[in-house]
């Protein structure tokens, strides 16, 4: 059964609003007190939160704000201003949809059903995330074997990517070449340190914007490299 929060301070409307969704089947919790609704927002297992724009304590921009930052969860604002319903827009904080009061309880629980609906083909379509690893502008989509420099896919080769791969998932840490050569070439390769020493100079080539002043993969004079932080 999915679990619902509404953070509304007028109880007359969570009431109903609670209701209506309880006929529908689902669960329903209401918190008055949007420092309390936020936490039990981050704290507890919802599958939707309606949250009222004007609380005591938190408010619903704030709530929306930081319970986006933590969960996918979807989030319905509602506000008695269409203005304010405009001005979430223009912020950006992730909302999923808007209603404004008043509204019949019909048109939120219809509502409501369909953003449970959305949120569950996509969590329950059992394909994980690709594990993505992201550094300022650069994407390493592990899962793939991409690699994005500020949004566009650069080509890289499987020991190219092997190599920076392993670069960035220990960052700040100096490998010499030898350790490098050890860990991306396998015992039997032919070839030497200088494989590596050319596999670097390959990869600044694809991710650098100035190869002399690298951003990204520092040469450690006389060790050997370090991907930057
Ligand atoms: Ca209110």
């Amino acid at each position: 059964m999915s679990r619902i929060l509404i953070v509304e301070d007028e109880e007359s409307i969570a009431e109903l609003e609670k209701d209506y969704l309880e006929l529908s089947g689902f669960e329903v919790e209401i918190e008055t007190d949007g420092s309390r609704g936020l936490l039990r927002a981050l704290k507890e297992d919802f599958d939707l939160f309606i949250l009222d724009l004007m609380l005591p304590g938190t408010d619903g921009f704030e709530i929306c704000k930081q319970v986006r930052a933590m969960k996918n969860t979807p989030i319905l604002m509602v506000s008695a201003k269409k203005d304010d319903i405009d001005k979430i827009r223009g912020l950006g904080l992730g909302a999923d949809d808007y209603i404004t009061k008043p509204f019949s309880p019909s048109e939120l629980v219809a509502r409501v059903k369909a953003h449970l609906a959305r949120y569950e083909r996509l969590i329950g379509s059992g394909m994980p995330e690709n594990e993505i690893i992201e550094i300022r502008g650069l994407k390493i989509d592990k899962t793939a074997r991409r690699v994005y420099i500020n949004g566009e896919e650069k080509n890289f080769t499987t020991k190219e990517f092997d190599l920076l791969t392993f670069l960035a998932q220990n960052p700040n840490h100096v490998f010499t070449k030898d350790e490098l050569f050890r860990e991306i070439w396998d015992m039997e390769s032919v070839g030497d340190i200088a494989t590596v020493t050319v596999h670097i100079k390959k990869i600044r080539e694809k991710l650098e914007y100035n190869t002399a002043r690298p951003q990204y993969i520092e040469t450690i004079w006389g060790v050997g490299y370090r991907f930057k932080m």
